[in-house]
């Protein structure tokens, strides 16, 4: 093993697809630290003990698809839609811009239509009449049209997320209804790529019938669509989904879904080296420590949620998901405490660009 890992580390792109299988794999708490810590290191070469931080808007839950997996989908009548204004996301912005994140990320169902297209742009040229350059921004946003990605573009967003969720065409087609397109997403990816967006993706991990060999493919697809960021975490069901309605959430399965989270990470980190990679929410659910633990496996962003707080229970994608009721200035000090335990810092005012995209 400890010649597999300093092979990863000398250059990125340096493992077969049966040695990210064989990282992938690896279960004695000894062999993890290793794993954790050589990612790390390739961390701290490229970037640093930094973390950078995006302020995250979830700025409605209305969504037209249906995938099994997902809280929000057009099909659970359980939940209240919810869209906010120009001026509440302005506001949620100001937020994210005076405490100095750098970077915010405009999430929300997927809907193609021109109203929305147009409220999206309208919003985006403000955001950056206000703020210019000091603000990045991040669209996620779902599946849309070039056209549509070129105007989002032009009226200021310069990165998207677009997780393929998984690389695998059959178990794609196993998360999703008829007429979501696996090949269309895929398009997506090139396309926003071609118009000059930092382009992130990634995937869920843990998914029911996926396979660590699903999830070495799934890296080495990450290189192939040439990504800059990735933001991937841990699958957690949500009872009222079609995929999540019969897994019992126990300890034990939360204890399991944590740990290939952070060891995806890791060996994400040791394939692409310069990329950014996000330690996401889900983690955070699945255990208190799970943010910083990602952190520590390799990853180098964090998406804080700024979404007004009344908000939040209406973009439950799965159960559990923490810091419903903490309010963003809370949310603030306690990610400076949490960065600053495990010896890193956060990098405030900066765009927080991935070493990849200035490549
Ligand atoms: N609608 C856009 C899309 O699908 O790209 C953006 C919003 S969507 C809620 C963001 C991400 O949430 C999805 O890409 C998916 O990976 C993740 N997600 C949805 N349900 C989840 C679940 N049960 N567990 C973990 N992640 C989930
Ligand atoms: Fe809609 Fe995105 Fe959820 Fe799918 S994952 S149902 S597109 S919000």
């Amino acid at each position: 093993m400890l010649e597999l890992l300093q092979k990863a580390q000398e250059k990125p792109h340096n493992l077969s697809l049966v040695e990210l299988e064989q990282l992938l794999s690896v279960s004695s708490k000894e062999e993890m630290e290793m794993l954790f810590k050589a990612a790390y290191s390739v961390k701290e070469r490229y970037i640093g003990r930094r973390v950078s931080l995006r302020g995250l808007i979830e700025w409605s839950n209305i969504c037209n698809k249906n995938c099994f997996y997902c809280g929000i989908r057009a099909g659970n009548k359980k939940i209240k839609r919810f869209r906010l204004t120009k001026e509440e996301i302005l506001a949620t912005a100001d937020f994210v811009h005076s405490a100095g994140y750098g970077s915010l990320v405009i999430q929300g169902g997927e809907l193609e239509n021109s109203a929305n297209t147009e409220f999206v742009a309208d919003v985006l040229r403000e955001i950056k009449s206000r703020w210019g350059n000091e603000l990045g921004v991040t669209l996620s946003l779902g599946e849309q049209t070039e056209e549509v990605y070129k105007l989002w573009r032009e009226a200021g967003a310069h990165r998207y997320l677009l997780r393929i969720e998984s690389s695998d065409p059959e178990l794609y087609k196993s998360l999703h209804p008829q007429g979501h397109s696996f090949e269309r997403r895929v398009e997506c990816l090139h396309t926003l790529k071609r118009l000059g967006y930092q382009l992130g993706t990634g995937v869920m991990i843990g998914l029911p019938n996926q396979t660590l060999a699903h999830l070495a493919r799934d890296i080495e697809f990450f290189a192939q669509v040439d990504a800059d960021m990735i933001g991937m975490g841990p699958y957690i069901p949500h009872q009222d989904t079609p995929l999540g309605e019969n897994i019992p959430v126990t300890a034990e399965y939360m204890q399991q879904q944590l740990l290939l989270g952070l060891r995806m990470i890791a060996v994400t980190r040791l394939y692409l080296h310069d990329v950014n990679i996000a330690s996401t929410t889900a983690l955070q659910a699945l255990a208190p420590d799970g943010r910083e633990r990602g952190l520590l496996a390799g990853a180098n962003v964090i998406m804080p949620n700024a979404t007004a707080v009344g908000y939040r229970a209406g973009y439950q994608l799965y159960a559990n998901k923490p810091n419903l009721d903490e309010n963003a200035e809370e949310t603030m000090a306690a990610l400076e405490a949490s960065v600053k335990s495990i010896g890193e810092t956060l990098r405030l005012n900066e765009l927080g660009d991935s070493p990849h995209a200035k490549a």
